[in-house]
């Protein structure tokens, strides 16, 4: 079975498991998110989705999220934090993410991420076991450590499968992607870096390599 059809029947199998009780996380920065994008848009067009709009995100990413709505049909939802920038610059201090990025992105990530989740079964996520040594033992169906599933259906695809796949089907993809930025997240938190490691350039100076969306333990969910 392909990598392709592999992640298809993932899909299929979380939609029936969850009675469409199902929404598609997309950053719009790397290429795995806008291939999960796509391949679910053969699959079903009516599942919400979803990107966290922390206000931060480069001009390219929010370009990248109009231009998919036209190619697919879509309107994907912008889940924004509680408080603007401002309001955060002025409650925690300015650049909070400069002295405390887990506090920043829990504010500005996690926080409304799991407040959109509420009424959702599973959330289906483009994360790799190749992306990284924390990503390298995830599961395609696991607890996400906050009461929901977490589907990968993309788990064991390799860069070059994602390449293959966008290439093949003609994917938009994130700009920046070619201007020497391997992953992308907000304006403060990311750098150029060597594509050789693809999660290199986000938070640069910290040990942090995962902004809490994907903290839970792998495994199973029952
Ligand atoms: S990635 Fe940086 S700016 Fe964005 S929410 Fe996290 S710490 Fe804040």
């Amino acid at each position: 079975m392909t990598p392709e059809a592999r992640a298809e029947r993932v899909i299929r199998d979380a939609i029936v498991r969850h009675g469409g009780r199902v929404a598609v996380a997309c950053s719009f920065g790397g290429p795995s998110g806008m291939a999960l994008l796509d391949l679910v848009q053969r699959i079903d067009r009516t599942l919400p989705v979803y990107y966290i709009d922390t206000g931060l995100l480069f001009p390219e990413t929010y370009a990248l999220v109009a231009r998919a709505g036209r190619r697919y049909g879509i309107a994907p939802v912008a889940l924004q934090p509680a408080l603007t920038v401002a309001e955060q610059d002025a409650r925690y201090g300015a650049a909070l993410w400069e002295r405390d990025p887990d506090a920043c992105c829990a504010l500005r990530k996690v926080a409304p991420h799991r407040a959109f989740l509420r009424g959702y079964g599973a959330w289906l996520t483009a994360i790799r076991r190749d992306q990284s040594a924390t990503r390298a033992e995830i599961e395609p169906v696991a607890d996400d450590g906050a009461g929901l599933v977490k589907v990968s259906p993309l788990f064991d695809w390799s860069e070059a499968d994602v390449w293959a796949y966008v290439n093949a089907h003609d994917v938009p993809v994130n700009p920046l992607l070619a201007d020497g930025y391997p992953s992308l997240g907000c304006i403060p938190c990311t750098r150029r870096a060597s594509a050789d490691d693809q999660r290199a350039g986000r938070w640069t100076g910290f040990a942090k390599t995962e902004c809490g969306l994907h903290h839970a333990p792998a495994g199973r969910a029952s």
